[in-house]
């Protein structure tokens, strides 16, 4: 970068330094960790702490015990090793009349120089190491060790302290070492002032916490515990307040602007829909409805997250709120995240509309609106027409896919946006398809399944939520029973199950994690796999992982299997045509076809009230919210439902865990929680949020509810007093740094 010569060059504000000029022996290693500047080199926490605990006489030193010693240097050689190249330092350090060899070995010389000279005859210090014995000899290996100024100053109780003090450990690269790290960061934290470190915190809400220099100093270079702690604790309540500060600046910026109002209007669309809905609204189903059209009527735009049990009705609570904007001269627009679902809820909402959505057709209703469709892989005949009914208005409806967000769609009057299982898009697409609109359109999000509290405060901490707890009465029982995968009888039980179920009229769904049996792991069609491999891989005695069943291959298996002789099996995978899927779910629902072998596109969504029993393979590799929801293609008419996890699980195990917890109930806020609990982070918020450059470097979201709520009224009630935060400025950086530094990602979600 480099500034125009005119221009009055004012110096980088230290926090945006590069390392290079800083710390330049160790900025190239540093920047492998993304570490570049010397603000991320100060948010680079320890990874975790070790300590050396109390000094050992070396009297008392036993063979394989990590160690501390308190002792004086007695001398220190290096020399070069004829035998085996590279060189060796040995030390020897005395205590009274006990005496321990310390030896560090090393390629050059100058890797030990450093070493050689602090460990001057007569220095005095703490020694740390595993004791190793070194023919008959007990020694230190690669010891660290701390030494001190003189003696005098140093009384017992100080040493004491010294020697268990938490020391950092941090996240590495190779080349890099612990020491190295420790000390550049030391270089920086010494040079540092208050004034080059603004506090995004503002006083009153940091309250008696530690202000940001003293928080940084804590976290990595703690004189005891509780300094430590009372570190971590304000840096992770930073973390909550800056993302939560974001949120609802967020909120109050939309709230601000004006929507159009669409009120309900009486003799409308919606009116003859309610009319003729074929069961009664649930008690939710007509709460969150009176919520919704209240806010629709209102001047300012919706900003609201449903979120609901699989099967709670929000299909007809979405509906409903899109026909009072049509009748209010508004369109609305459904975006689905698969084609499967934008196609589904297209047939829904015409066969729920009926003739109220055959406008402009031969027996279409007075007013009567169109449902049109939009999706990627259509025919341009078919993708003209509707574009055409998008742009001309005549379709009130607009369903689709990500092709919902190309340039080439116009709105006549886009009223209302709907996002329909949110989590698989961001803020980024809702915010284009908003831009289609003229002013701003109100915006209904819907979660696929139940979200905990915290989640719902982290990622959708923007919006408003409505909650659907209840399914509809008569809903018929789902019964959930684990199958032993290694057992042939079992599974020869399973599928004369399905048969019968078949031959009473129901429909039997097989899933699978693959599509086909030869290919490769991205064959998995959406399914959100679980390894539950050890974040550093899989350890030495880990189980070979068996390979996963696939689609064709088991469609296949099923047609020769005598237990469904004569019953007719189709499949259903992301790899085939639209036109193909179509049919496949068609079939299925009519039950021409009423054995379908699936991967995980039907999990959201899908619905098939004939449908009855659900065949999960290889289960033990899905998650629990994956599972819940694959359930919840069942049991959704009046006839009982069976869900069968085949699986081979050892007990104790994580997938143990999870499907004894689907066994269990089926309470989708309790699977939720238990979901939260059973996971890694990274699995809840998505690998964005996991990785490198995420803004959560302390903050857990499984773990730390309390934090996020503190975090979100103390944000919430700044962000009311001072919208644009005029006055934090601190705070307002703070927000852009990781912003920037994850081009959103967090808030993205996708
Ligand atoms: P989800 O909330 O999982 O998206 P859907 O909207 O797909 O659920 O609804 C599931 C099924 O329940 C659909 O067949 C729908 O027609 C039906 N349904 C919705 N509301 C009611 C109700 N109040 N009474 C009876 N059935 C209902
Ligand atoms: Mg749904």
């Amino acid at each position: 970068m480099t500034a125009p010569h005119d221009a009055v060059v004012r110096p980088l504000p230290y926090l945006e330094q590069d390392l290079g000029r800083v710390v330049p022996g160790v900025a190239k290693k540093l920047a492998k960790l993304d570490v570049l500047t010397v603000g991320d080199l100060l948010r680079h926490y320890p990874r975790r702490y070790h300590r050396w605990g109390h000094p050992t006489s070396i009297g008392e030193l036993r063979v394989g015990e990590h160690v501390t010693v308190d002792a004086e240097v007695e001398q220190a050689t290096m020399r070069t090793m004829r035998s085996r190249g590279g060189v060796i330092l040995e030390a020897v350090v005395r205590n009274g009349r006990d005496r321990l060899h310390l030896t560090w070995f090393a390629k050059h010389q100058g890797a030990l120089r450093r070493f050689e000279q602090e460990l001057r005859p007569g220095a005095l210090g703490l020694f740390s190491g595993t004791v190793k014995d070194y023919r008959g000899q007990m020694q230190l290996l690669h010891p660290e060790y701390e030494l001190r100024e003189t003696d005098d100053d140093a009384d017992e109780a100080t040493r004491l302290a010294e020697s268990e003090r938490p020391r950092p450990v941090y996240g590495l690269t190779s080349g890099l070492k612990n020491q190295t790290v420790v000390e550049a960061v030391k270089v920086v934290l010494t040079s540092m002032t208050d004034r080059d470190l603004p506090d995004p915190l503002p006083d009153d809400v940091r309250g008696s916490m530690p202000g940001l220099r003293e928080a940084l100093l804590g976290v990595h270079r703690p004189q005891d515990d509780d300094e430590l702690k009372a570190a971590l604790e304000r840096l992770r309540f930073e973390e909550a307040f800056v993302l939560q500060a974001e949120l609802a600046r967020r909120k109050a910026r939309f709230a601000a602007q004006a929507a159009v109002a669409r009120p309900r209007r009486a003799g409308g669309l919606l009116d003859a829909f309610d009319a003729r809905l074929p069961f009664a609204l649930t008690a939710g189903q007509r709460e969150t409805g009176e919520e919704i059209a209240r806010q629709l009527a209102g001047g300012s735009p919706m900003q609201r997250l449903l979120q609901g049990e699989v099967g709670s009705g929000k299909t007809v609570v979405a509906a409903r709120a899109m026909l009072q904007v049509i009748d209010a001269g508004g369109q609305a627009a459904l975006l689905a995240p698969t084609e499967v679902l934008a196609a589904q809820h297209a047939r829904t909402l015409q066969a729920l509309l009926g003739d109220l959505a055959e406008g402009g057709m031969l027996g279409g209703a007075d007013g009567a609106t169109r449902v049109a469709l939009l999706t990627g892989s259509q025919g341009s005949a078919a993708r003209r027409r509707a574009l055409a009914d998008i742009a001309g208005g005549a379709a009130g409806i607009v369903v689709g896919t990500h092709a919902l967000l190309s340039e080439h769609v116009q709105f006549a009057e886009l009223g209302l946006v709907v996002v329909d299982e949110q989590h698989r898009f961001g803020v980024e697409q809702r915010d284009v398809l908003r831009a289609k609109a003229g002013g701003v359109p109100h915006l209904l999000v819907m979660t696929a399944t139940p979200i905990p509290r915290t989640v719902a405060m982290t990622v959708f901490g923007d919006l408003e939520t409505s909650t659907l707890r209840e399914v509809p009465a008569g809903r018929a029982e789902v019964v959930t029973h684990l199958v032993p995968a290694a057992r042939p009888a079992w599974l020869e039980r399973v599928w004369q199950r399905v048969r019968e179920e078949v031959e009473r009229g129901g429909r039997a769904y097989v899933v699978c994690a693959r599509i086909d049996g030869d290919a490769k792991r991205e064959d998995v069609d959406g399914a959100d796999l679980v390894t539950d491999l050890p974040p550093d891989g899989p350890g030495d005695d880990a189980p070979a992982q068996r390979p996963l069943r696939a689609v064709t291959e088991v469609a296949a298996e099923l047609r020769a299997a005598p237990a469904l002789h004569g019953v007719r099996v189709g499949e259903l995978h992301g790899r085939m045509s639209p036109e193909d899927k179509d049919r496949a779910l068609a079939d299925f629902a009519s039950g021409a076809v009423p054995v379908l072998v699936s991967t995980t596109v039907i999990e959201v969504g899908v619905d098939v009230p004939d449908a009855t029993v659900m065949v999960v393979l290889d289960a033990d590799r899905f998650g629990i919210s994956q599972l819940h929801q694959l359930r919840g293609r069942i049991g959704r008419g009046s006839r009982p439902g069976v869900c069968l996890l085949v699986a081979d699980v050892a007990e104790g195990t994580p997938a143990a865990a999870r499907l004894g917890r689907l066994e269990a109930t089926r309470d989708g806020f309790e699977l939720a929680d238990a979901d939260l609990e059973l996971r890694r982070e990274g699995d809840v918020l998505g690998a964005a949020q996991s990785g490198r450059g995420s803004s959560l470097r302390l903050l857990q979201v499984t773990r730390h509810a309390d934090v996020i709520e503190r975090a979100r009224v103390a944000a919430r009630g700044l962000v009311e007093a001072d919208p644009e935060l005029a006055g934090h400025p601190a705070l307002a950086a703070a927000i852009q740094g990781v912003l920037a530094g994850e081009r959103e990602e967090f808030l993205d979600r996708t």
